[in-house]
């Protein structure tokens, strides 16, 4: 299966078996996440090590994502559901002390609420279902008036659209669901609320002590991280497209705008870009999806996104394995009809590494029917191959190291494979590949192979291209 575009499932309660997980798989999810906002630590053992056997069933390998909860601002308990209507007033307690002074009165998890608001401020609270208008600020509360009326319930999500927010860049419960993930050997942390790039180089530097090869992916959920856009792409491993809380942090008709920016900058800076939430909302409950939705993934394709994300339609939805059929099925129907798109190749060529890949790109491209073949040792050719979105050629990547051939499963266009490499023998290693691709029946006599290689010479490491047919 030639799909470029990869799918990334969020595991719940709806696919937490082995077989369901094993299934999800099988349809064709490529990368796995764990939300910590919503996993125990037994929980996330169970079912990495499920995930694990899984793709050893399947016969390919799927990567693991590890979502860190990120310092978001919840509401405190609310013993019994608010009707809220407009003009009622709600407070919001920043300290352990305060004592209620209004009817609607509750906690918040963040003393700095009160430093980093002012009057006449917005305060969404679940995802925008209920907004406030800041009227009162002291160091002790903040009051807010009912501007869209709804019910309130415990522990309820705050956005502060456009208010730069002073947070951590971590909190305890990240810290210690980060050692879980180093010690289970995920491929992938996100970093929810990403705004600030020195949060994660702090991040990146603490995986590289702890001795994780894991990257970092941002996840850009607010106007402070679109502030800081480009810092952000160049410091992180990868970008998410976070819509569910951009939509509630900035106006919703900014959001496709967004959404093409971000993809644009990682185009640019050749980082890998996943676009998540709502792709199949609906299914959720449904077992098709809306034409909207459909079209809707028809833009992720053509932006030549590198992932898809589910959520909700994989961990708590009905219909998790149809939600991944559909997926794979839209994806397959737009890239077989549009080659390349918009966004491709405008990445600059920094090094001789990337003149060199390019080079095999146009190779490629300028060949019908041909497929990129790369050895790699550490990944680097094959991802740079995916950043500069050959036109149709598929990516086939070989290396020795299994946690380089789960990381390049983000990758778009990069079908990886695990092989020893017989060191200085580039032939006796073609020859190995050619015979994995044709056993799979990915490749036949008579097609074009444009092979790359790092790794060919592994004492001497030289690039090289050669052109061959199978
Ligand atoms: P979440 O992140 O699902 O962890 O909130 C994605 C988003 O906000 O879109
Ligand atoms: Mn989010």
């Amino acid at each position: 299966m030639m799909r470029k575009t990869k799918i990334l499932c969020t595991l719940g309660p709806a696919t937490e078996s082995a077989e369901a997980i094993a299934s999800l798989i099988t349809h064709g999810a490529n990368i796995i996440r764990l939300n910590m906002s919503h996993a125990s630590h037994d929980w996330v053992r169970m079912v990495y090590q499920r995930v694990r056997e899984a793709a050893a069933g399947a016969g390919h390998e799927v990567s693991v994502l590890m979502d860190l909860t990120g310092p978001s601002i919840r509401t405190g308990d609310v013993p019994q559901p608010w009707q809220l209507v407009k003009g009622d007033k709600v407070e919001l307690r920043t300290t352990d002390d305060a004592q209620p002074t209004q009817n609607y009165s509750t906690t918040v998890n963040y003393a700095g609420l009160s430093k980093d608001l002012k009057a006449g401020d917005t305060i969404n609270v679940d995802g925008g279902m209920i907004q406030l208008r800041t009227l009162e600020v002291t160091p002790q509360r903040v009051i807010g008036e009912v501007m869209t009326q709804g019910e309130m319930k415990s522990r309820r999500h705050i956005n502060l659209p456009g208010v730069p927010v002073r947070l951590p860049p971590l909190t305890q419960k990240d810290y210690k669901d980060l050692d879980l993930g180093v010690e289970l050997g995920v491929d992938f942390f996100a970093l929810s609320f990403a705004r600030e790039p020195a949060h994660l180089q702090h991040l990146q530097l603490l995986l590289d002590q702890k001795g994780s090869k894991a990257r970092v992916i941002a996840k850009i959920e607010n106007q402070q991280a679109l502030d800081n856009i480009d810092a952000l792409v160049e410091a992180s491993g990868g970008i998410m497209v976070a819509r569910g809380d951009l939509g509630s942090e900035c106006p919703i008709e900014e959001l496709p705008l967004i959404q093409r920016r971000i993809v644009e900058r990682c185009s640019y800076h050749g980082r890998k870009v996943i676009v998540a939430t709502q792709m199949l909302e609906s299914m959720i409950e449904n077992p098709v999806p809306t034409r909207a939705e459909v079209t809707d993934i028809f833009n992720a394709v053509i932006e030549q996104v590198d992932c898809v994300m589910l959520s909700g339609e994989t961990s708590v939805g009905r219909y998790p394995d149809k939600c991944v059929e559909v997926l794979d099925r839209v994806i397959g129907r737009i890239e077989a009809t549009y080659k390349s798109g918009r966004f491709a190749n405008d990445a600059p060529l920094k090094t001789n590494k990337h003149k060199t890949v390019k080079s095999a790109i146009v190779l490629a491209n300028s060949i019908e029917g041909s497929k990129l073949v790369v050895f790699t040792l550490r990944g680097v050719m094959a991802h740079l191959l995916a950043h500069q979105r050959p036109e149709s050629a598929p990516i086939f990547a070989f290396t020795p190291n299994l946690h380089v051939s789960r990381t390049l499963t983000t990758a778009r266009g990069v079908h990886p494979f695990v092989m020893e490499f017989e060191k200085a023998n580039p032939e006796a290693n073609i020859r190995a590949a050619v015979e994995v691709l044709t056993a799979k029946g990915l490749i036949k006599q008579g097609d074009p192979l444009v092979i790359l290689s790092d790794a060919l010479y592994a004492e001497a490491n030289i690039d090289a291209i050669f052109l061959r047919e199978v």
